[in-house]
């Protein structure tokens, strides 16, 4: 579904990402982990088209296309789904009409009709249970006045109601509590199937603990050092992240 070779992205001539090989295939989920600053948010951003950053080398390929020569819009409309770290407020727009007009442009992408209001309500309320969202935070603007747990349990309400092929979690558990962290890992869980993939950024292995990964990375300097089972998780929460970088730097 999605092989990264190479990849190399600098923001203003900085060298982030310095060669990062990476494949995911569907079916499966994948964790990066990694020190703060290792660049693992600048991997989902150069992956989801964020302008800030400029890729100087590699190539992305994403459902057999090149996935960096698309805009960004048309890598959500392909399947790609970011949840960002910080999720933003967007005052004035409900979230109906934000997740019509989404799913309205992932439609005419495909060379689909609008969906009908009736349809629209059908999925919105089946998508709410899924992830037990309140339904006065549906009739609210987007993520205005929402708690950290309320914004990350409504981003992975969007995800559900686009259902992506990809979808990347940055970093969802910063700031969640247990009970927002179980429910957020569960609305995860129950999204996975055999046809699509999921990328798990985050630097604690606590959230593994819920949605449990088929492969754990490293991420260090720009660069993927380590690649394992879920072991090298638990592993990480035992010993840190200081004998990789000890590893690595001896190197
Ligand atoms: P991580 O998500 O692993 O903590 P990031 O991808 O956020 O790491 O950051 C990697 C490096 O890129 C850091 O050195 C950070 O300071 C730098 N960086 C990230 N965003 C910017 C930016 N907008 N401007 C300048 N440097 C940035
Ligand atoms: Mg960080
Ligand atoms: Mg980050």
């Amino acid at each position: 579904m999605l092989t990264i070779k190479n990849l190399h992205a600098n923001i203003n001539g900085k060298e982030i990402l310095r060669g990062i090989n990476l494949q995911v295939n569907e079916g499966e989920v994948h964790a990066i982990m990694g020190p703060n600053g290792s660049g693992k948010s600048t991997l989902s951003a150069v992956l989801t088209g964020n302008p800030l950053f400029t890729v100087t080398e590699g190539e992305v390929i994403f459902n057999g296309k090149n996935l960096l020569e698309m805009a960004p819009e048309d890598r959500s409309r392909e399947g790609i789904f970011l949840s960002f770290q910080y999720p933003v407020e967007i005052p004035g727009v409900s979230m109906t009409n934000f997740m019509r007009a989404a799913i309205n442009e992932h439609r005419k992408y495909k060379g689909m009709d609008p969906i009908s209001a009736s349809d629209f309500l059908k999925l919105m309320r089946e998508k709410k249970e899924f992830v037990e969202l309140d339904s006065k935070l549906a009739n609210r603007s987007v993520n205005e006045g929402f708690s950290g747990g309320e914004k990350k349990r409504n981003e992975i309400f969007q995800m559900a109601m686009l259902d992506p092929k990809l979808s990347i979690l940055d970093e969802t558990d910063s700031g969640l509590d247990i009970d927002a962290l179980r429910i957020v890992a569960s609305g995860v869980n129950k999204l996975k199937t055999d046809h699509n993939a999921c990328i798990v950024i985050t630097h604690y292995q606590r959230l593994l603990d819920y949605i449990k990964p088929d492969i754990v990375h490293v991420l260090y300097k720009g660069q993927i050092v380590k690649t394992a089972g879920p072991e090298l998780a638990l592993e990480l929460e035992d010993r840190g992240y200081d004998w990789i970088k000890q590893e690595i730097d001896a190197q």
